[in-house]
Protein backbone atom coordinates (compact mmCIF):
# COMPACT_ATOMS: atom_id res chain seq x y z
CA UNK A 1 0.00 0.00 0.00
CA UNK A 2 1.58 3.33 -1.18
CA UNK A 3 0.87 6.21 0.39
CA UNK A 4 -0.56 9.36 -1.61
CA UNK A 5 -0.95 12.72 -1.08
CA UNK A 6 -3.73 14.19 -3.74
CA UNK A 7 -3.76 18.54 -3.92
CA UNK A 8 -7.09 19.28 -4.61
CA UNK A 9 -11.17 18.40 -4.22
CA UNK A 10 -12.45 19.09 -7.36
CA UNK A 11 -13.78 16.98 -9.94
CA UNK A 12 -10.14 15.98 -10.88
CA UNK A 13 -9.00 15.72 -7.24
CA UNK A 14 -11.86 13.37 -5.85
CA UNK A 15 -11.38 11.06 -9.18
CA UNK A 16 -8.66 11.11 -9.03
CA UNK A 17 -8.72 10.16 -5.02
CA UNK A 18 -11.57 7.47 -5.34
CA UNK A 19 -9.85 5.32 -8.49
CA UNK A 20 -6.72 5.48 -6.01
CA UNK A 21 -8.34 4.53 -2.97
CA UNK A 22 -10.03 1.25 -4.81
CA UNK A 23 -6.31 0.20 -6.04
CA UNK A 24 -5.59 -0.52 -2.74
CA UNK A 25 -2.88 2.69 -1.88
CA UNK A 26 -3.78 5.03 1.78
CA UNK A 27 -4.89 7.98 -0.19
CA UNK A 28 -5.24 11.34 1.92
CA UNK A 29 -6.99 14.85 -0.17
CA UNK A 30 -5.97 18.30 1.19
CA UNK A 31 -7.60 21.34 -0.58
CA UNK A 32 -8.34 24.86 -0.49
CA UNK A 33 -11.57 24.35 -1.29
CA UNK A 34 -13.92 21.50 -0.20
CA UNK A 35 -15.54 20.10 -3.03
CA UNK A 36 -18.77 22.04 -2.86
CA UNK A 37 -17.06 25.59 -3.12
CA UNK A 38 -14.88 24.25 -5.95
CA UNK A 39 -15.14 25.27 -10.18
CA UNK A 40 -16.13 22.02 -10.38
CA UNK A 41 -19.64 22.76 -8.46
CA UNK A 42 -20.25 25.21 -10.79
CA UNK A 43 -20.28 22.95 -13.66
CA UNK A 44 -23.26 22.74 -15.52
CA UNK A 45 -22.03 19.42 -16.10
CA UNK A 46 -22.59 17.67 -19.27
CA UNK A 47 -20.54 15.54 -20.91
CA UNK A 48 -19.09 17.02 -23.50
CA UNK A 49 -15.57 17.69 -24.62
CA UNK A 50 -14.87 21.55 -24.57
CA UNK A 51 -11.90 23.82 -24.37
CA UNK A 52 -9.71 21.00 -23.49
CA UNK A 53 -6.09 19.40 -25.50
CA UNK A 54 -4.61 17.87 -27.28
CA UNK A 55 -7.37 16.27 -29.21
CA UNK A 56 -6.27 12.36 -28.94
CA UNK A 57 -5.79 12.01 -25.60
CA UNK A 58 -9.29 14.01 -24.41
CA UNK A 59 -11.40 12.06 -26.99
CA UNK A 60 -9.81 8.67 -24.88
CA UNK A 61 -10.29 10.27 -21.50
CA UNK A 62 -13.99 11.48 -22.66
CA UNK A 63 -14.56 7.88 -23.70
CA UNK A 64 -13.77 6.12 -20.35
CA UNK A 65 -15.40 8.85 -18.46
CA UNK A 66 -18.81 8.63 -20.77
CA UNK A 67 -18.90 4.75 -20.20
CA UNK A 68 -18.12 5.45 -16.59
CA UNK A 69 -21.14 7.86 -16.32
CA UNK A 70 -22.92 5.51 -18.00
CA UNK A 71 -22.78 3.19 -15.36
CA UNK A 72 -22.54 5.60 -12.58
CA UNK A 73 -26.36 7.22 -13.80
CA UNK A 74 -27.84 3.79 -12.94
CA UNK A 75 -27.60 4.59 -8.80
CA UNK A 76 -30.22 7.14 -8.34
CA UNK A 77 -27.76 8.84 -5.45
CA UNK A 78 -25.14 9.85 -7.83
CA UNK A 79 -26.77 12.64 -9.71
CA UNK A 80 -26.29 11.40 -12.66
CA UNK A 81 -28.82 11.30 -15.88
CA UNK A 82 -28.24 10.24 -19.28
CA UNK A 83 -30.13 12.70 -21.68
CA UNK A 84 -30.56 12.94 -25.20
CA UNK A 85 -29.79 16.84 -26.60
CA UNK A 86 -28.45 18.48 -29.73
CA UNK A 87 -25.83 20.74 -30.56
CA UNK A 88 -27.28 23.37 -32.76
CA UNK A 89 -25.06 24.93 -35.79
CA UNK A 90 -25.39 28.25 -38.16
CA UNK A 91 -23.41 26.12 -40.90
CA UNK A 92 -22.64 22.81 -42.34
CA UNK A 93 -20.12 21.21 -40.45
CA UNK A 94 -18.11 18.14 -40.54
CA UNK A 95 -18.45 15.80 -37.74
CA UNK A 96 -16.84 16.87 -34.48
CA UNK A 97 -13.81 15.72 -33.58
CA UNK A 98 -14.93 13.69 -30.16
CA UNK A 99 -17.94 11.65 -32.05
CA UNK A 100 -16.15 8.54 -31.62
CA UNK A 101 -16.65 8.71 -27.71
CA UNK A 102 -20.15 9.02 -28.03
CA UNK A 103 -22.41 6.06 -28.65
CA UNK A 104 -25.33 7.19 -29.78
CA UNK A 105 -24.31 10.30 -31.77
CA UNK A 106 -26.08 11.52 -35.13
CA UNK A 107 -27.06 14.51 -37.39
CA UNK A 108 -29.85 16.82 -36.82
CA UNK A 109 -31.84 15.50 -40.76
CA UNK A 110 -33.80 18.81 -40.15
CA UNK A 111 -32.18 21.58 -37.53
CA UNK A 112 -34.60 24.33 -35.76
CA UNK A 113 -34.65 27.63 -37.88
CA UNK A 114 -32.34 29.39 -37.84
CA UNK A 115 -29.77 26.81 -37.29
CA UNK A 116 -28.21 25.26 -40.97
CA UNK A 117 -26.83 21.79 -39.48
CA UNK A 118 -26.45 20.24 -35.68
CA UNK A 119 -26.31 16.56 -34.26
CA UNK A 120 -28.03 14.89 -31.43
CA UNK A 121 -26.84 12.57 -28.98
CA UNK A 122 -27.14 10.85 -25.38
CA UNK A 123 -24.96 11.94 -22.59
CA UNK A 124 -24.24 12.34 -19.00
CA UNK A 125 -25.87 15.44 -17.14
CA UNK A 126 -24.06 15.27 -13.46
CA UNK A 127 -25.83 17.38 -10.96
CA UNK A 128 -22.82 18.78 -8.89
CA UNK A 129 -24.53 19.40 -5.73
CA UNK A 130 -25.38 16.01 -6.12
CA UNK A 131 -22.47 14.42 -7.55
CA UNK A 132 -19.50 15.66 -5.61
CA UNK A 133 -20.97 15.23 -2.24
CA UNK A 134 -21.79 11.66 -3.40
CA UNK A 135 -17.93 11.18 -4.89
CA UNK A 136 -16.21 12.61 -1.48
CA UNK A 137 -18.88 10.17 0.41
CA UNK A 138 -17.73 7.46 -1.52
CA UNK A 139 -14.09 8.23 -1.15
CA UNK A 140 -14.38 8.37 2.53
CA UNK A 141 -16.05 5.23 2.67
CA UNK A 142 -12.74 3.71 0.99
CA UNK A 143 -11.14 4.69 3.97
CA UNK A 144 -9.35 8.08 2.93
CA UNK A 145 -9.67 11.46 4.10
CA UNK A 146 -10.34 15.44 2.87
CA UNK A 147 -8.53 17.93 4.91
CA UNK A 148 -9.15 21.40 4.15
CA UNK A 149 -5.67 23.22 3.69
CA UNK A 150 -4.15 26.43 1.79
CA UNK A 151 -1.07 24.90 0.62
CA UNK A 152 1.31 27.76 -0.06
CA UNK A 153 3.54 25.34 -2.06
CA UNK A 154 3.33 21.40 -2.85
CA UNK A 155 4.25 19.66 0.25
CA UNK A 156 7.66 17.70 0.57
CA UNK A 157 5.84 14.33 0.38
CA UNK A 158 7.19 11.27 -1.57
CA UNK A 159 4.48 11.10 -3.95
CA UNK A 160 1.72 14.21 -4.68
CA UNK A 161 -1.09 14.18 -6.93
CA UNK A 162 -1.25 17.72 -7.98
CA UNK A 163 -5.27 18.59 -8.67
CA UNK A 164 -5.18 22.00 -7.92
CA UNK A 165 -6.99 23.60 -10.85
CA UNK A 166 -6.00 27.00 -11.60
CA UNK A 167 -3.77 26.79 -8.36
CA UNK A 168 -1.56 25.56 -10.02
CA UNK A 169 -0.14 28.32 -11.46
CA UNK A 170 1.45 29.07 -8.28
CA UNK A 171 1.93 25.66 -6.79
CA UNK A 172 3.89 24.10 -10.02
CA UNK A 173 4.81 27.63 -11.39
CA UNK A 174 2.71 27.28 -14.30
CA UNK A 175 1.85 30.21 -16.41
CA UNK A 176 0.51 28.47 -19.22
CA UNK A 177 -2.67 28.19 -17.34
CA UNK A 178 -5.11 30.76 -17.53
CA UNK A 179 -8.66 31.45 -16.13
CA UNK A 180 -11.30 30.84 -18.35
CA UNK A 181 -14.82 33.12 -16.69
CA UNK A 182 -17.94 31.49 -17.02
CA UNK A 183 -21.04 32.40 -15.69
CA UNK A 184 -24.23 30.98 -15.24
CA UNK A 185 -27.82 31.27 -14.79
CA UNK A 186 -30.05 28.70 -12.74
CA UNK A 187 -33.60 28.40 -13.64
CA UNK A 188 -36.34 26.18 -11.84
CA UNK A 189 -37.19 23.29 -13.66
CA UNK A 190 -40.21 23.28 -15.58
CA UNK A 191 -40.18 19.92 -17.31
CA UNK A 192 -37.64 20.35 -19.61
CA UNK A 193 -35.92 17.25 -20.48
CA UNK A 194 -33.34 17.64 -22.82
CA UNK A 195 -30.37 19.79 -23.46
CA UNK A 196 -29.31 22.22 -26.17
CA UNK A 197 -25.93 23.91 -26.83
CA UNK A 198 -25.18 26.50 -29.50
CA UNK A 199 -20.93 26.66 -29.61
CA UNK A 200 -20.92 28.87 -33.21
CA UNK A 201 -19.20 31.91 -31.08
CA UNK A 202 -16.08 30.71 -28.91
CA UNK A 203 -17.16 34.18 -26.73
CA UNK A 204 -20.47 33.68 -25.62
CA UNK A 205 -21.13 29.45 -26.00
CA UNK A 206 -24.61 29.16 -25.10
CA UNK A 207 -26.27 26.29 -23.24
CA UNK A 208 -29.35 25.06 -21.58
CA UNK A 209 -28.63 21.51 -19.24
CA UNK A 210 -32.02 20.45 -17.49
CA UNK A 211 -31.15 18.66 -13.88
CA UNK A 212 -33.74 16.91 -11.68
CA UNK A 213 -34.22 20.24 -9.79
CA UNK A 214 -33.19 23.02 -11.67
CA UNK A 215 -31.53 23.98 -15.79
CA UNK A 216 -27.92 25.23 -15.56
CA UNK A 217 -28.65 28.01 -18.66
CA UNK A 218 -24.84 29.47 -19.85
CA UNK A 219 -22.86 31.00 -20.93
CA UNK A 220 -19.76 33.15 -21.23
CA UNK A 221 -16.17 31.80 -22.04
CA UNK A 222 -13.88 34.72 -21.59
CA UNK A 223 -10.17 34.23 -21.51
CA UNK A 224 -8.37 35.86 -19.37
CA UNK A 225 -10.50 37.13 -16.65
CA UNK A 226 -10.51 36.62 -13.19
CA UNK A 227 -13.99 38.49 -11.92
CA UNK A 228 -15.29 35.96 -9.93
CA UNK A 229 -18.86 38.20 -9.37
CA UNK A 230 -21.89 37.58 -11.42
CA UNK A 231 -22.73 40.46 -14.13
CA UNK A 232 -26.34 41.43 -14.45
CA UNK A 233 -26.03 42.83 -17.79
CA UNK A 234 -23.99 39.15 -19.04
CA UNK A 235 -26.59 37.02 -17.02
CA UNK A 236 -29.72 39.21 -19.45
CA UNK A 237 -27.46 38.10 -23.02
CA UNK A 238 -27.30 34.74 -21.52
CA UNK A 239 -30.93 34.33 -20.83
CA UNK A 240 -32.13 35.86 -24.22
CA UNK A 241 -29.78 33.87 -26.67
CA UNK A 242 -30.71 30.64 -24.49
CA UNK A 243 -34.25 31.43 -25.26
CA UNK A 244 -33.66 31.92 -29.01
CA UNK A 245 -32.44 28.29 -28.74
CA UNK A 246 -35.29 27.24 -26.74
CA UNK A 247 -37.98 29.35 -26.25
CA UNK A 248 -39.83 27.41 -23.90
CA UNK A 249 -37.55 29.26 -21.23
CA UNK A 250 -39.12 32.37 -21.26
CA UNK A 251 -41.26 33.30 -18.38
CA UNK A 252 -38.92 30.65 -16.52
CA UNK A 253 -37.99 31.62 -12.64
CA UNK A 254 -34.45 32.28 -11.96
CA UNK A 255 -32.96 30.81 -8.73
CA UNK A 256 -29.21 31.98 -9.08
CA UNK A 257 -26.46 33.23 -10.25
CA UNK A 258 -23.11 31.61 -10.75
CA UNK A 259 -19.59 32.12 -12.06
CA UNK A 260 -16.91 29.58 -11.99
CA UNK A 261 -13.36 30.21 -13.41
CA UNK A 262 -12.12 27.41 -16.04
CA UNK A 263 -8.53 26.17 -15.57
CA UNK A 264 -7.33 26.20 -19.40
CA UNK A 265 -4.07 25.63 -20.28
CA UNK A 266 -2.79 24.67 -24.42
CA UNK A 267 -3.15 20.94 -23.33
CA UNK A 268 -4.31 19.18 -20.03
CA UNK A 269 -1.04 18.67 -17.66
CA UNK A 270 -1.14 14.49 -17.03
CA UNK A 271 2.63 13.41 -16.41
CA UNK A 272 4.94 12.55 -14.05
CA UNK A 273 7.56 14.88 -12.13
CA UNK A 274 10.65 13.15 -10.45
CA UNK A 275 12.91 15.53 -7.87
CA UNK A 276 15.46 13.35 -5.89
CA UNK A 277 13.42 10.50 -4.44
CA UNK A 278 9.99 12.21 -4.72
CA UNK A 279 7.20 11.72 -7.38
CA UNK A 280 4.42 14.42 -8.54
CA UNK A 281 1.76 13.60 -10.68
CA UNK A 282 1.00 16.13 -12.17
CA UNK A 283 -3.02 16.42 -13.26
CA UNK A 284 -4.61 19.79 -14.32
CA UNK A 285 -5.29 22.05 -16.75
CA UNK A 286 -8.80 20.29 -18.06
CA UNK A 287 -10.65 23.72 -19.47
CA UNK A 288 -14.14 23.18 -20.14
CA UNK A 289 -13.94 19.66 -19.90
CA UNK A 290 -13.08 18.67 -16.29
CA UNK A 291 -15.96 16.87 -15.31
CA UNK A 292 -16.37 14.97 -18.95
CA UNK A 293 -12.48 14.19 -18.67
CA UNK A 294 -12.70 13.05 -15.23
CA UNK A 295 -12.66 8.96 -14.90
CA UNK A 296 -10.41 8.56 -18.27
CA UNK A 297 -7.41 10.86 -16.31
CA UNK A 298 -8.35 9.27 -12.64
CA UNK A 299 -7.65 5.83 -14.32
CA UNK A 300 -4.29 6.75 -16.29
CA UNK A 301 -3.22 8.56 -13.10
CA UNK A 302 -3.62 5.60 -11.01
CA UNK A 303 -2.05 3.20 -13.65
CA UNK A 304 0.87 5.26 -13.85
CA UNK A 305 1.32 5.65 -10.04
CA UNK A 306 0.83 1.69 -9.75
CA UNK A 307 3.18 0.91 -12.62
CA UNK A 308 6.43 3.16 -11.27
CA UNK A 309 5.22 1.74 -7.42
C1 LIG B 1 -19.67 27.85 -15.92
C2 LIG B 1 -18.92 26.55 -16.11
C3 LIG B 1 -19.55 25.48 -16.71
C4 LIG B 1 -18.87 24.28 -16.90
N1 LIG B 1 -19.52 23.24 -17.48
C5 LIG B 1 -18.88 22.06 -17.66
C6 LIG B 1 -19.56 20.97 -18.24
O1 LIG B 1 -20.74 21.05 -18.58
N2 LIG B 1 -18.87 19.80 -18.41
C7 LIG B 1 -17.55 19.67 -18.03
O2 LIG B 1 -16.98 18.59 -18.20
N3 LIG B 1 -16.89 20.71 -17.46
C8 LIG B 1 -17.51 21.90 -17.28
N4 LIG B 1 -16.84 22.97 -16.73
C9 LIG B 1 -15.39 22.85 -16.48
C10 LIG B 1 -15.10 22.20 -15.14
O3 LIG B 1 -15.82 22.85 -14.13
C11 LIG B 1 -13.58 22.27 -14.83
O4 LIG B 1 -12.83 21.76 -15.91
C12 LIG B 1 -13.30 21.44 -13.59
O5 LIG B 1 -14.07 21.92 -12.51
C13 LIG B 1 -11.83 21.44 -13.20
O6 LIG B 1 -11.74 20.62 -12.07
P1 LIG B 1 -10.48 20.62 -11.12
O7 LIG B 1 -10.75 19.60 -10.08
O8 LIG B 1 -9.24 20.53 -11.93
O9 LIG B 1 -10.45 22.10 -10.50
P2 LIG B 1 -11.27 22.76 -9.30
O10 LIG B 1 -12.67 22.31 -9.26
O11 LIG B 1 -11.01 24.22 -9.40
O12 LIG B 1 -10.55 22.20 -7.99
C14 LIG B 1 -9.24 22.59 -7.67
C15 LIG B 1 -8.94 22.18 -6.24
O13 LIG B 1 -7.58 22.53 -5.94
C16 LIG B 1 -7.57 23.24 -4.72
N5 LIG B 1 -6.42 24.14 -4.62
C17 LIG B 1 -6.04 25.08 -5.52
N6 LIG B 1 -4.97 25.76 -5.03
C18 LIG B 1 -4.71 25.24 -3.81
C19 LIG B 1 -3.73 25.52 -2.78
N7 LIG B 1 -2.83 26.48 -2.93
N8 LIG B 1 -3.76 24.77 -1.66
C20 LIG B 1 -4.68 23.79 -1.49
N9 LIG B 1 -5.61 23.49 -2.40
C21 LIG B 1 -5.63 24.22 -3.54
C22 LIG B 1 -8.89 24.00 -4.73
O14 LIG B 1 -9.18 24.49 -3.44
C23 LIG B 1 -9.82 22.90 -5.21
O15 LIG B 1 -10.15 22.04 -4.15
C24 LIG B 1 -17.51 24.16 -16.50
C25 LIG B 1 -16.89 25.24 -15.86
C26 LIG B 1 -17.58 26.41 -15.66
C27 LIG B 1 -16.88 27.56 -14.96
Amino acid sequence: MTKVLVVGAGVIGLSCAVRLAEAGHDVQVVARDLPTETTSSVAAALWYPYLAFPQERVTAWSAASYKEFADLAEIPETGIRVRRGSELLKDPQPDPWWSSAVPSFERLPAPPPPYADGWSFESPVIDMAVYLPWLHARLESLGATVTRHDLPALPDAPLIVNCSGLGARDLAADHSLTPVRGQVVVLEQFGLNEWWIDDNDPERLSYVVPRTHDIVVGGTAQHGDWNRDPDAGTAQTILARAERMVPALAGARVLRHKVGLRPARPTVRLDVERLGDRRIVHCYGHGGAGVTLSWGCATEVTNLITTTT
